[in-house]
């Protein structure tokens, strides 16, 4: 099998992998659709991953083969697979933060998303791999891991009916947060970015205000839309510090700013700290996904609750790999979200 592997910047090379072998309790996936996640793109970018790797996980594919006894599960099946399993019993498990679990961070898919095949543990087939309804694509199965983070953002963010909602940074998964705020009856919803391009995506796929922040004051055009009262729930999908301080000054007395951005280690940001305090503004944060998002993820997608598919700017082949993450990481080019196919 091909698998699309990962040496240096710009350098990801075809090679040939063995069809790997199946256990008790394992599947073999073979991949139709895999996005192209803002950690791939950084990863791949920064060098944070080891020459060797196989980057990918937002898998939408079909099951070829199973090992031995797995009976809720047929060769033929279409599936959504996504790549780390909670232990669910661990100190962090108990306490609802299943992403730092270690179990979580040391499980993953053979060899990586970036691959014809996949092979998938018995604890992936167990947990984190659901099967498709006929209505959806292997795209929008694709789309259900970087939805699933963003639900479990919007659900940590404990947003109510009414509440107005800003989203700092839309790019792929500030556009899933923009949307699912929405059905979640968020009031105003407003996209800030600096990127028209990314705005005008935004404004496609509902927000009712827009903020330029390349251009516009962000706590002035805030407290102007808001009356002066701020923004109840605030999302900042932007790895930039400045954001983070300058998202506390625009929360509401009593709102919450979340952050939802990976910075560079050790990367600190200041905040008004009585805001915090007095004003019981709360900083909370959320990373990624767990398999208690995919069944309300799935309903959501294929009844079609938010648009996966307009979100797709680009499609390449495995063997475009270098291509596509040139094109998802360049701030000019008119890209949200990318999907990577097998050929
Ligand atoms: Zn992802
Ligand atoms: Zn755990």
């Amino acid at each position: 099998m091909k698998a699309a592997v990962y040496y240096d910047i710009n350098d990801i090379r075809m090679e040939d992998r063995d069809l790997p072998e199946l256990l008790e309790g394992e599947a073999l996936i073979k991949m139709h659709a895999c996005g192209l996640c803002g950690t791939d793109i950084h990863k791949a970018v920064h060098k944070t991953v080891k020459p060797g790797t196989v980057l990918g996980h937002e898998v939408g594919g079909e099951i070829v083969k199973l090992g031995k006894g797995v009976d809720n599960f047929q060769i033929g099946q279409r599936i959504f697979l996504a790549h780390h399993v909670p232990c669910f019993t661990c100190h962090y498990c108990r306490r609802g933060h299943h992403t730092v679990c270690k179990q979580w961070k040391e499980t993953n898919i053979e060899p990586g998303g970036f691959s014809e095949y996949i092979k998938v543990s018995a604890l992936h087939v167990k947990h984190s791999m659901v099967k498709l309804p006929d209505n959806m694509t292997y795209e929008q199965a694709a789309m259900m891991e970087p939805t699933a983070c963003a639900l479990r953002a919007i659900e940590r963010a404990n947003i109510r009916p009414g509440d107005s909602v800003m989203i700092v940074g839309t790019g792929q998964v500030g556009a899933i947060l923009l949307q699912l705020a929405k059905a979640f009856r968020a009031g105003m919803v407003i996209a800030n970015d600096v990127s028209e391009y990314r705005l005008e995506m935004s404004r496609k796929l509902g927000a009712d205000r827009i903020i330029n922040g390349a251009k516009e004051d962000m706590k002035a055009k805030v407290m102007e839309m808001t009356e002066g009262q701020g923004v109840d729930v605030i999302f900042v999908a932007a790895a930039v510090p400045a954001l983070l301080s300058a998202a506390v000054d625009c929360a509401s007395k009593g709102g919450t700013v979340l952050s939802f951005a990976i910075f560079n280690q050790g990367t600190t940001v200041s905040v008004d700290a009585n805001r915090i305090c007095m004003d019981e503004v709360s900083l909370i944060g959320s990373y990624s996904s767990t398999p208690f998002e995919y069944p309300t993820v799935l309903e959501l997608i294929s009844k079609r609750a938010i648009d996966v598919d307009t979100m797709i700017t680009h499609r390449f082949a495995l063997s475009q790999l270098n291509d596509a993450i040139k094109i998802a990481s360049d701030p000019k080019a008119k890209c949200l979200k990318v999907m990577i196919t097998p050929n």
